[in-house]
């Protein structure tokens, strides 16, 4: 006889993990619930989609295989699958994990679903509450540091492995001339993939694997091939390639198919057989049990009003060249929105430096902004995506996450990218026809927002530099043209 109904969400997919960890066959019936919400309520990249049903649906299919009573329920809602379940079940008490966003934590809760804790991280919610509670200000950098300690990761007594806490000095490379890049794994398709391809209606890429074992091999591909030189060029945007030597990991750690534990053990273990230096091996370190578990704390700690922030008064609507990468001529955002137009994904620099810097230096909408990064990205959820956009992106929060906006003009992506050579437009120029958009938004933003920026002691500096342009006056001129021409499709 059943006695209870485990409810798994499409980003809890891990037997060992949230609700499945003490399930038994005999006792507990499985359900997952594809809601139409989930797959029609938004504009949903496709390639999203696909990885995220079709990864389900292999779940389903390996708890089946385990011995379970498993309902992979279609419905219009959450709620309307497991009224579904019960109505097939009987009225047995519903568990799952904590949910991973405000809405779905809230619903389920109404419903009466009984909670366990989201192991799905290496810090409880509790744990960052309590860390949080402490700081005057939340730098990622503290928390990082306290991680490193509590969770005794590349530490030798109580001391930072190789006696610095980083190596960003050796790293931060730009992207090298004439270099070989490893291959990347295609993932091969089976009769599943190609049911969901057709449910969707789309032709999936080969990127994104679906199943536990492909995320285990894409590991495996990023420890072996990648992972020794991770960290010099991590920073780096080249034109001949699309993921330089980041690990592509974040769509299985965020669907429950890799854990952060065994991501950050493999990459330790590397670095123990020699197999790669220290600062490639903390630069990654870094991102899982620093920027990652700092992002889903602060997502939790900051509330759901968080993602309404809006303090630098932003109200450009989303630019064409977002949805449509035909839509500029500046090379770097167009082979950048082409590349998410193709495999929903790009890189951490793309997102920030070229994506985020564009639309904070245009003053767009952050909400506008927000929805869009969270239908295209392979990799996104609300945890993530919320302040991700919202604090470091575009500087909404007015600096609850970040010390300063990350503006930045031409120079910084000639330095760091390989576009600008062929670029119509010139990174050293602030004013006339040719000038980089960066270059001149730059400026631009800094002149609108100096009074709130001067204050502001890591960028007072920048804010000051205005006052050396004695073209200041034509600048402000070419920026309306440019704001103009963005919107219209034509810069
Ligand atoms: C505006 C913006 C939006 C972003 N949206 C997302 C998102 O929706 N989902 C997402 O997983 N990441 C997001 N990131 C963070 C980061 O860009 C991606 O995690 C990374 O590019 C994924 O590729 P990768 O697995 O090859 O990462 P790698 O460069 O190989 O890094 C390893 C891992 O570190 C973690 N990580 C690094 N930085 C962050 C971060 N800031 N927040 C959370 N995790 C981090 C990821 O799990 C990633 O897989 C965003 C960053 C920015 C600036």
């Amino acid at each position: 006889m059943h006695e209870r109904i485990l409810y798994v969400a499409h980003d809890h997919l891990n037997f060992e993990r949230g609700v499945l960890k003490d399930a038994n066959p005999a006792t507990d019936v499985v359900v997952l619930v594809e809601s139409a919400r989930m797959t029609q309520g938004r504009p949903w990249h496709k390639e999203r989609l696909f990885f995220l049903l079709s990864s389900a649906k292999h779940f389903a299919k390996m708890l089946t295989n385990q011995g379970f009573a498993v309902r992979y329920i279609q419905a219009a809602t959450t709620i309307d699958g497991l009224l579904a379940a019960r109505a097939e079940f009987g009225d047995l008490p519903i568990q799952s994990a904590e949910p991973s966003s405000f809405r779905q934590f809230a619903q389920l809760q109404q419903f009466g679903v009984k909670f366990v804790e989201n192991d799905f991280f290496l810090t409880s919610r509790n744990h960052f509450l309590m860390w949080a509670e402490k700081q005057k200000s939340f730098v990622m950098e503290n928390f990082y540091r306290a991680q490193r300690t509590r969770l005794n990761i590349l530490m030798t007594d109580g001391e930072p492995e190789g006696g610095r806490w980083n190596y960003d000095a050796e790293n931060r490379l730009p992207p090298p001339k004439n270099y070989e890049w490893p291959a990347y794994l295609e993932h091969s398709r089976d009769e599943i993939d190609m049911q969901v391809a057709k449910q969707l209606d789309c032709s999936p890429t080969a990127t994104w694997a679906t199943t536990r074992q492909g995320g285990l091999l894409q590991l495996q591909n990023f420890i072996e091939n990648h992972l020794h030189a991770f960290g010099p060029y991590e920073d780096a945007i080249a034109a001949d390639n699309w993921a330089l030597h980041h690990s592509l990991l974040s769509p299985y750690l965020n669907n429950g198919l890799l854990h952060a534990e065994e991501v950050v053990n493999a990459a330790i273990d590397a670095y123990k057989n020699g197999k790669a230096p220290i600062e490639s091996v903390e630069a990654f370190v870094r991102q899982i049990i620093g920027w990652r578990e700092y992002i889903n704390g602060m997502y939790w700690f900051l509330g759901e009003d968080y993602r309404n922030h809006n303090q630098l008064h932003a109200e450009r609507k989303l630019l064409p060249l977002f949805t449509d990468s035909s839509k500029t001529k500046m090379k770097c955002v167009r082979s950048v929105v082409s590349d998410i137009e193709k495999r929903s994904w790009t890189h951490h620099i793309p997102r920030l430096m070229v994506l985020s810097n564009l639309a904070l230096t245009t003053g767009t909408n952050p909400q506008e902004f927000l929805t869009w990064m969270r239908e295209q990205f392979i990799d996104s959820s609300d945890w993530v995506m919320v302040p991700n956009v919202i604090g470091m992106a575009v500087h909404a929060d007015g600096g609850i996450l970040m010390t300063k906006p990350y503006a930045s003009g031409g120079a910084y992506l000639n330095r760091m990218t390989q576009h600008c050579k062929s670029c119509n437009y010139d990174p050293k120029l602030r004013v006339g026809e040719n000038a980089c958009p960066f270059t001149t938004l730059y400026w631009d933003f800094l002149d609108r927002h100096k009074d709130r920026f001067v204050k502001n002691h890591r960028m007072s500096q920048q804010v000051n530099g205005l006052k050396r342009l004695t073209d200041l006056p034509e600048l402000k001129l070419r920026a309306q043209q440019v704001l103009s021409g963005l919107d219209a499709g034509t810069i």
